[in-house]
């Protein structure tokens, strides 16, 4: 499994790789533009392609994911908010497309009250507008959108992935459109991952509803609110509700492994992932293989070794 963290990309996208490197991770994540405002952040395009080429040639750092902006609201039923929307999605995943990203991380949204039924089909039209888009002007295949999955907040769309695979049925499968779980939306939103057995449930449901085929990020952040507070709060891993044992029973999973994961932990003073923590994710990681081949083990000797058909 590759272990990796959110980053800045102050200074003009590319210090962001050596930020990466400095901290030890195999997989970055970047906001390509302020994530709490609607201005678009105008990098050349020379930049963009001179990211593209650094991140291919750099053997630290494997693959860049982006994070959309905060601000966007594929749900919302107010015209100049969704116009606002529509030019930040798009703007994100242009910049995601020309810098060879793994996907752009999404929220989706708050539908706010009108019911999550009815944005469903909305949202897939702008995932399907925006890649389109892309590609029509850009010429390349589009990174992916990664859905990710929401703590519950409010009217928050993709409370869960049942929500999710709404909109990827919506927008008929598309293949540019996956997703993202977060171990802090999922302990917030209620789900339980603290016996191999509730663990392997998270990632059943996963399988039957979105497919391990679509799952491309997981976000490893433990967490400062309780489970079911539907509050998004992360918090250093070991340090918040969620705690090793649980994180190394999801982390750990057999059907997981070859799905990165990226830290969005505070830190020090809420600077970031530090190396120190990249480490515990390692820890924790290796913590949760030991854990599953353990259970094998007792399984095998006793009724079915089920969680063993393969990673997804
Ligand atoms: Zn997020
Ligand atoms: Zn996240």
């Amino acid at each position: 499994m590759l272990i990796g963290a959110h980053v800045s990309s102050s200074g003009g996208l590319l210090p962001a790789l050596e930020r990466g490197e400095a901290i030890g991770a195999d997989v970055i994540q970047i906001f390509t533009t302020s994530p709490r405002a609607w201005k678009p952040a105008a990098f050349p395009p020379e930049l963009l392609a001179q990211y593209r080429q650094a991140q291919l040639d750099n053997v630290t750092v494997q693959a860049t994911f982006c994070h959309a902006s905060y601000l966007i609201n594929l749900a919302t039923t107010d015209p100049d908010k969704l116009a606002r929307s529509r030019t930040s999605l798009l703007h994100n995943l242009q910049v995601a497309t020309a810098i060879g990203s793994a996907g752009l991380v999404l929220h989706l949204g708050s539908h706010l009250g009108a019911g999550y039924s009815t944005a469903v089909k909305p949202i897939a039209a702008e995932l399907l507008r925006a890649i389109q888009t892309v590609e029509d002007l850009g010429g390349l295949s589009s990174a992916p959108i990664l859905m990710e999955n929401a703590a519950g907040a409010g009217g928050t769309c993709g409370r869960d992935f049942g929500e999710l695979a709404a909109v990827l049925d919506a927008a008929g499968g598309h293949g540019r459109i996956g997703t993202c779980l977060d171990t802090q939306h999922l302990f917030a939103s209620g789900a339980d991952y603290s016996t191999m057995e509730a663990a392997d449930r998270v990632v059943r449901t996963v399988a039957v509803t979105v497919g391990l085929d679509r799952l491309a990020c997981i976000h490893l952040n433990d967490s400062k609110t309780e489970q079911g507070s539907n509050r998004d709060r992360h918090a250093n891993l070991g340090e918040g509700l969620i705690g090793r044992t649980s994180l190394a029973l999801l982390l750990g999973h057999p059907r997981l492994q070859n799905v990165p994961a990226v830290l969005e932990t505070p830190g020090a003073d809420g600077h970031g992932p530090r190396a120190s923590d990249v480490v515990i994710a390692r820890e924790i990681h290796a913590d949760g293989l030991r854990r599953w081949r353990q259970g094998a083990g007792k399984q095998g000797a006793g009724k079915q070794g089920a969680g063993k058909q393969g990673a997804g």
